[in-house]
This record gives structure tokens, C-alpha cells and sequence, in this order.
């Protein structure tokens, strides 16, 4: 099947009788009848439900889902974006490991590798996406587990190689992990350009409507992990009576390694009525991020042309550094996300924003709503303006996410509120 149909059907083939619609299975808890059935559950010797914080149908239907349209062999779905790349890079990488990521990363994930995971022991060197061979060859060390970048990076929109940064992780043996929140595998799929694990946030435009906190990791099972130093997952677990993850699972060992001990010991995961809402978000998404694309292409055309806009910043717009790597990665289009500056900085960003109408100020993207932040009076406001432009960010930059509205409702807003 093609995307648009994997969207509406895959996960979920009910049989004669059943709910056409996927089910909430609204139960943390699952019936047997004997003790012999649930003590093979427990020895992950067969597959089925017993505890919703492992498994649980309405769940398990997207993650198939997801699984399928990103082309991998298994997903987990976890509570957060958050809690899916934390999981991610735990499941490779231990006390005293490292990760090469790059540095134009989402801020919540920039916090959790450079504060959290060092806490944890596990170090994170930040690399320039855009840096030489020789400079990214440098970042690692005997001790690098995993490779860390966004298809399309939040909010600076800049666009990954993904071909060549898996190319430089798989010379180093070791997984490239790749956060597709913006492109989604509508617009994208790392796995195709040789990426390993894929992580979303689905709380974006998977959902897509601003309902329900959540995220994922799919496994693409191309990676070899016997042929790295992971032993992990090629010796015995003692936490599940010395299973080896890559006998029992074969192809899906990473995934399910990530299920059985991670998400048992941490317990982050996405509860039934959060996955029905996803699933809800999934069945529209091709549609969605086609009108969120073509909105986003025409408002970017039109911010260039008017006289208080000073940049524009969209990959699709001829002359933007990544227009050949958006060209080649993201053909459909490159998401409804645009920054922009206004000429006159802080004040005349904050006046612009103060003065939309439909258009709403919210702390979010990817929303089917056309929303825009002002990070120097908001996420950045503690920032002077020095400090603000080391981070990439001017004074007057606006984050705009274009929705799915009549587009000529979006630029007539931004027009009376350009003034
Ligand atoms: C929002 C976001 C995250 C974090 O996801 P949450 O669901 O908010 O925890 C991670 N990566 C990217 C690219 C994001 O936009």
C-alpha cells in the first residue's frame, strides 16, 4: 500500500463483527488462564498483552501504523518526543559512552544531551551540520555509540544530509538516529538514505490538531549490532534471565530491547486514549501535510516581497543555502514551519504578533491552527541581543507555523498585522 493508505488502514484488519473504527482498550490489564501462558509472556518466549505499560492493542495498532509508514520493522510509542529520544540514545549508550549530534537540534533535546545525559555519564559532542569530513570525523571517540540529527532541525529549519551522516556513522559501526518530527514520513523517510532509528514527537503533525502529548521510535532493523560494540544487545540480559536480544528478535532486537527494559524500568509510555487520538491525527496526515506545505510555500513567497520583512527563512525558497538538499530530501515540500525577521527587532516583533487576529500566539508547531512565537520575548526573552544572535536567533524573529486555512485568510492576517 501507499502512504495515503497505510494511513487509513495499516495496524488495525478487524475481523467479522468487530469495531470498524480501532478500539480504546481502556485496561492497564489483560486475562489468562494459566500461569503457564503468563509465565511465557514474562519470558518474552510469546508475544501478547499483560500490562499496558509494555503493550496494549490500541497502542500496539500505531505503532504498527507509524512502523509501516516509516518502513521499519517495529515502533514504540512513548508519553513525549521527549521521552522517545531519551530512550533512543539509553538504549545504546551507557555511563561513560558518547554520542556525536548535531548542534541545530530542538532546545528540549539540546537540554536533555548536554545537561541530563551528562549527568547520567553519557557525553554528547555537538557538531555543524554543515562542518567538513575532517571536522565531523574529529567529534568521535572508541567510546561514541550513536550519531544524533532532525531531517528538518526546530526551529532554525535547517536541512540534514541524512545520506551522508549515516555514511559517517556506519564508518564508525556505530547507529545514526534521526528525529523526522517536522518532515514526518510523508514528507521524508531516513530509512530509505540509510538511517538506523527514526524518533518523532507525534504531539506535532502526526497529531496534528493539539490534542495529546506523545512520541516514537521505529527501528528500521538495517542496523548490525554484533558488528559494533554493543553487548547490550548481543549478550545475555540478566534483567530477563539472560536472553540475548539479537537471538530472541533477530532484526527487531533494538526495538524490542527498547520495550522489555527501558520502557519497564522508566515506565514512560503513551496510554490507549492518547494512541486513539494519534491514530486519529495519522488517518488525515498525508492531507494535512500537503495543504500545510502548499499554505507555508505561498506565505513564504509572499514574506519575501514585503518591505517590513528583512529575511525569510524556508528551504524551498530559491537561493536558501539547503535548497538542494530540501530538493532531494523533501520534494513534496518542507513543512508548514517558517521563520522570519522583521526589520526594527525585539519591539516590532512583539508589536507584530500583539497585533494578529485569526493567527494565534501559542508555545507550539505543526498545528492545523497557523500559530507564531517571538522567541526573544518569549523562550529567549532572558537573552540580550548579543547573546541572542549566538544562539541564531535576531531580535525580530518570528517562528510561524502555517496551517491548513484558507491561505488567503493567513496572508491578509499577517498583512493588517504587518501594518
Ligand atoms: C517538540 C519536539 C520534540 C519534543 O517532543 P515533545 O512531544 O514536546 O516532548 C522533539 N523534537 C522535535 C523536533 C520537536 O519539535
Amino acid at each position: 500500500m501507499q502512504k495515503e493508505s497505510l494511513c487509513v488502514h495499516a495496524g488495525y484488519a478487524p475481523g467479522n463483527g468487530e469495531p470498524r473504527v480501532l478500539p480504546i482498550a481502556q485496561s492497564t490489564t489483560f486475562k489468562y488462564a494459566t500461569t503457564a501462558e503468563v509465565a511465557k509472556l514474562f519470558d518474552l518466549a510469546e508475544p501478547g498483552f499483560f500490562y499496558t505499560r509494555l503493550g496494549n492493542p490500541t497502542v500496539d495498532a500505531v505503532e504498527k501504523k507509524i512502523a509501516a509508514l516509516e518502513g521499519g520493522v517495529g515502533a514504540l510509542c512513548t508519553s513525549s518526543g521527549q521521552a522517545a529520544s531519551m530512550i533512543a540514545v539509553l538504549n545504546v549508550a551507557s555511563s561513560g559512552d558518547h554520542v556525536v549530534s548535531t548542534a541545530s537540534i530542538y532546545g528540549g533535546t539540546f537540554n536533555l544531551f548536554a545537561v541530563t545525559l551528562k549527568k547520567l555519564g553519557i557525553t554528547v559532542t555537538f557538531v555543524d551540520q554543515n562542518a567538513t569530513d575532517a571536522a565531523l570525523e574529529n567529534a568521535f571517540c572508541s567510546r561514541t555509540r550513536a550519531v544524533f540529527g532532525e531531517t528538518l532541525s526546530n526551529p532554525s529549519m535547517d536541512v540534514l544530509d541524512i545520506e551522508r551522516f549515516a555514511a559517517l556513522a556506519h564508518r564508525h559501526r556505530v547507529p545514526f538516529i534521526v528525529d523526522n518530527t517536522f518532515a514526518t514520513p510523508i514528507l521524508c523517510r531516513p530509512f530509505e538514505f540509510g538511517a538506523d532509528i527514526v524518533v518523532h514527537s507525534t504531539t506535532k503533525y502526526m497529531d496534528g490538531h493539539a490534542l495529546q502529548m506523545g512520541g516514537v521510535i521505529v527501528d528500521s532493523g538495517n542496523f548490525d549490532w554484533s558488528a559494533g560494540d554493543y553487548p547490550e544487545l548481543t549478550e545475555p540480559d540478566p534483567s530477563y534471565h539472560g536472553l540475548v536480544y539479537t537471538q530472541a528478535f533477530g532484526k527487531a532486537a533494538y526495538i524490542a530491547k527498547a520495550r522489555a527494559q527501558l520502557m519497564r524500568d522508566m515506565g514512560c509510555c503513551q496510554s490507549p486514549q492518547g494512541a486513539f487520538y494519534i491514530n486519529q491525527g495519522l488517518e488525515t496526515l498525508p492531507l494535512r501535510m500537503e495543504r500545510h506545505c502548499r499554505n507555508a510555500e505561498i506565505v513564504a513567497a509572499w514574506l519575501v516581497r514585503h518591505p517590513a520583512v528583512e529575511s525569510v527563512n524556508y528551504p524551498r525558497l530559491p537561493g536558501h543555502p539547503q535548497k538542494a538538499l530540501a530538493d532531494k530530501y523533501l520534494p513534496h515540500g518542507t513543512s508548514g514551519v517558517i521563520s522570519f525577521s522583521l526589520r526594527g527587532g525585539r519591539d516590532a516583533g512583539a508589536r507584530f504578533i500583539d497585533a494578529l487576529k485569526m493567527i494565534s500566539l501559542q508555545v507550539h508547531v505543526a498545528d492545523i491552527r497557523t500559530c507564531v512565537l517571538h522567541p526573544a520575548s518569549s523562550t529567549h526573552r532572558q537573552l540580550t541581543d548579543e547573546q541572542l544572535h549566538e544562539a541564531g536567533i535576531t531580535p525580530g524573529m518570528v517562528r510561524l507555523s502555517v496551517g491548513v486555512e484558507h491561505v488567503d485568510d493567513i496572508l491578509a492576517d499577517l498583512e493588517q498585522a504587518l501594518g
